[in-house]
């Protein structure tokens, strides 16, 4: 029998650097397909449609939760945002390996409605302060924004215990490295 996909679930708060590590991880292993989420929030400049985001309206977005084409989906910072089940699906079908890279409770979701067991790995910056520091220097938020995912950031923290495995993102090839290694555990 052909070798079904394995789907790896990356949480962990804003800021807390997963974004660039999945990136990073995206370059260094074959054969990884990454599932690129949709969102209502607005694009930022260095942002492409269907690379970082589908952006959508609230209206479309209305549409798919009410056809259940998400796997999973929330709601963070006055925005939604979720991953297409279809996409997703398909790959693990075709033995494709899938990464998601979602909020905790998106992760929380693909947990309870995904039939088959997934890898889930969370991603910690090195303290709350190091957060604040780099969701600062990023400089894409209002102020009002930056307290908004602050919050939800420490909130965040306290759920790394109900993932399969932590990373603290304090090095970030260190980091990167770890990734690897985890996806390597499972491929044979
Ligand atoms: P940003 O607006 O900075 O691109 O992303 C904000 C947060 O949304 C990040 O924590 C990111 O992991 C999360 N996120 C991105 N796509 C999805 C998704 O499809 N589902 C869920 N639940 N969270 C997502």
């Amino acid at each position: 029998m052909s070798r079904r996909g394995i789907l790896y679930v990356i949480a962990g708060p804003s800021g807390s650097g997963k974004g660039t590590l999945v990136k990073k991880l995206m370059q260094r292993v074959p054969n990884l397909f990454y599932s690129v989420s949709a969102t209502t929030r607005l694009k930022r400049p260095n942002e492409k449609e269907g690379i970082d985001y589908y952006f959508i309206s609230e209206k479309e977005f209305g549409d798919f939760v009410e056809t259940e084409q998400f796997l999973e989906w929330a709601p963070l910072y006055g925005y939604r945002y979720g991953t297409l089940k279809k996409t997703v699906l398909n790959k693990l079908e075709a033995g494709v390996d899938v990464i998601l890279e979602i909020d905790v409770q998106g992760a929380r979701q693909v947990k309870q409605n995904l039939d088959e067991k997934a890898v889930f790995i969370f991603i910690l910056p090195p303290d709350i302060s190091e957060l604040e520091r780099r969701l600062t220097l990023r400089n894409t938020e209002t102020e009002a924004d930056l307290r908004k995912r602050l919050d939800i950031a420490a909130d965040e923290m306290r759920a790394a215990d109900e993932f399969d495995y932590k990373i603290i993102n304090k090095d970030i090839e260190a980091a990167v490295d770890q990734l690897v290694g985890i996806i390597n555990i499972y491929r044979n």
